[in-house]
């Protein structure tokens, strides 16, 4: 692709505190709720996940919500809960960005900052996320073409940073069984074409619980470097992506499952 200048395929490894991601590195896994609800949430979610295995804790404070009478985040309140709980755990945390005007506090209480599936096509956040020097995980936008994707991540990286993670999170295909399809295909793709890390969300990949196990040993299988999960201490009362989320013990099986082959102990 001659519109392609820094993202040439050759490996890059995306450091976050003292964890390495893509390249030859062990793979990672990102667990958390869906949107952090209260501190005691985001905090009892953590305690629980650290007691199993976790590299890095997620928790959405700007909901990016279809309805917008639906629970739509706690804010910098629930940054602030965030980054307090990763703190507690040691381990670092990623929340979604979704508007510029909220990039200074989320780059201060952020280690990673995350492009959602709906931004991947805003291309003035692609270019202000460009211009900081801060780990960003790019999710693929729900209708995004694997062009399309490459060259939002060749945005952020022509305007300076090539701190960028991948992650496929599943694509609108005529297939309603599943909230996505997700396109494993696209993993060996994009690293290939890329040389950056990616990794797969079978959360929102499929919106299907009982679908997280069988889709996260298959991204390890073809190359992920992690997996993003969305893990709630009651999934039945969660105020959003309940009927994806997994509770803590559900997620140590899930762990204990695909550690045997694909984590490093
Ligand atoms: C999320 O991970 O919180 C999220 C909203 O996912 P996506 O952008 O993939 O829909
Ligand atoms: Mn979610």
């Amino acid at each position: 692709m001659k519109d392609r200048k820094e993202l040439t395929g050759e490996q890059i490894v995306v450091k976050v505190g003292d964890l390495k991601i893509g390249g030859n590195n062990p793979p990672v896994i990102i667990a958390g709720p869906c949107a952090v609800e209260s501190r005691q949430q985001v905090m009892e979610t953590a305690l629980a996940l650290k007691e199993i295995s976790i590299d890095i804790l997620r928790g959405g404070v700007f909901k990016p919500r279809t309805s917008p009478y639906s629970f739509q985040g706690l804010g910098l309140e629930g940054l602030k809960y965030l980054k307090e709980a990763g703190e507690k755990i040691k381990v670092p945390v990623i929340t979604e960005l979704m508007d510029e005007k909220n990039l200074e506090a989320v780059v201060e209480y952020s280690d990673i900052i995350q492009i959602g599936s709906r931004n991947m096509y805003n291309y003035s956040l692609l270019k202000e996320i460009g211009r900081i020097d801060k780990p960003v995980l790019l999710k693929r936008g729900m209708s995004a073409s694997i062009k399309e994707w490459i060259m939002a991540a060749e945005y952020i990286a022509a305007y300076g940073n090539k701190n960028i993670i991948l992650c496929e999170r599943g694509i609108r295909t005529f297939e309603v069984y599943t909230r996505n399809t997700l396109d494993l295909a696209a993993v060996p793709i994009m690293k290939g074409e890329t040389g950056l890390p990616v990794i797969v969300d079978p959360s929102h990949g499929t919106g299907r619980r009982e679908l997280i196990l069988p889709m996260s040993k298959a991204a390890l299988a073809c190359g992920a470097n992690g997996l993003m999960i969305e893990v709630h201490i009651d999934p039945q009362k969660a105020l959003s992506d309940g009927q994806q989320s997994i509770t803590p013990e559900q997620y140590k099986k899930i762990f204990l499952e695909v550690k045997k082959s694909y984590f490093k102990l």
